[in-house]
C-alpha cells in the first residue's frame, strides 16, 4: 500500500519550534533518554503454551508484582485484545497468523515506550513467534520467550472453561492441542512447568530474569 505519511514522533513540537515558541533544545524523546529517565527497559515477556497451562494467571500476578515495585508494565491478553484491536479476526489460520503479527506490534510499541509488557497468548506457531522476536530485536528492543508448560493430561484436566470437553466432543474445530498444532518453543528463555511449580514461584523465576537480564533494578 502505498502512503504519503512520514513517520515522525514530534511534529506538534517540531511546529512550537519553527515558531520560536519554546527552546531550540527541546526535541523528540528516544528510546534510551526514555529508559534513563523512567530507569527501566522497555521488553516484551512473551508467554507461549497450551489453554489453560497458566499464561493469565501468571501474567496476572507478575503485572500485579511489578506494579507494587513501581515499574511501568501493561497486560496484553485475550480480552483487551481479541475485543477491539483484533476483534475482526476470526480462528481461520490466517486470521491466527494476523492475530500474532499484530500482537507484536503492540507490544514492540510498549517496549519501546519503556514499559515491560507482558503478553499471554497461545501462540502456537514457532514462525509467528520468531517474526514477533525479530520485529523487536529490529528495533533494539529485548523480547523474553516464557514457555508455560503442562502436559496435555494435565491442562485437560484442569479445564477451566471446558473448552477441552468441547473439542474433544468435536463442538469447538481446530482446538490447539487437540485438532491443531501446537509447536512447542525449542529454546525458551525461560521455561516454566506449571504442574511442578506454583504461580508465585513462577514470578519469581520472571522477575529474577528481568533483574539479571538488567530489565529493572
Ligand atoms: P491460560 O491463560 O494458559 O489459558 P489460565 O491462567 O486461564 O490459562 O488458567 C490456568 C488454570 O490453571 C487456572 O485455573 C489456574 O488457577 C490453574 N493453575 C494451577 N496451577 C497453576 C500454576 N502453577 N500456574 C498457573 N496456573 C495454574
Amino acid at each position: 500500500m502505498s502512503t504519503n505519511i512520514t513517520f515522525h514522533p514530534g511534529v506538534f513540537l517540531e511546529r512550537l519550534l519553527s515558531r520560536n515558541k519554546i527552546p531550540r533544545f527541546i526535541g523528540s524523546v528516544d528510546t534510551q533518554e526514555r529508559v534513563g529517565l523512567l530507569k527501566q527497559t522497555g521488553v516484551t515477556i512473551w508467554l507461549t503454551g497450551l489453554s489453560a497451562s497458566g499464561k493469565s494467571t501468571i501474567a496476572c500476578a507478575l503485572e500485579q508484582h511489578l506494579l507494587h515495585l513501581h515499574k511501568f508494565t501493561y497486560r496484553l491478553d485475550g480480552d483487551n485484545v481479541r475485543l477491539g484491536l483484533n476483534k475482526d479476526l476470526g480462528f481461520d489460520e490466517k486470521s491466527r497468523v494476523e492475530n500474532i503479527r499484530r500482537i507484536g506490534e503492540v507490544s514492540k510499541l510498549f517496549a519501546d515506550s519503556a514499559c515491560i509488557a507482558i503478553t499471554a497468548f497461545i501462540s502456537p506457531y514457532k514462525a509467528d513467534r520468531q517474526v514477533a522476536r525479530e520485529l523487536h530485536e529490529k528495533g533494539g528492543l529485548g523480547f523474553i520467550e516464557v514457555f508455560v508448560d503442562a502436559p496435555l493430561s494435565v491442562v485437560e484436566q484442569r479445564d477451566p472453561k471446558g473448552l477441552y470437553k468441547a473439542a474433544r466432543a468435536g463442538t469447538i474445530k481446530d482446538f490447539t492441542g487437540i485438532s491443531a498444532p501446537y509447536e512447542a518453543p525449542e529454546k525458551p528463555d525461560i521455561h516454566i512447568r506449571t504442574d511442578e511449580c506454583d504461580v508465585t514461584r513462577a514470578v519469581e523465576v520472571i522477575i529474577e530474569y528481568l533483574t539479571e537480564h538488567n530489565y529493572i533494578s
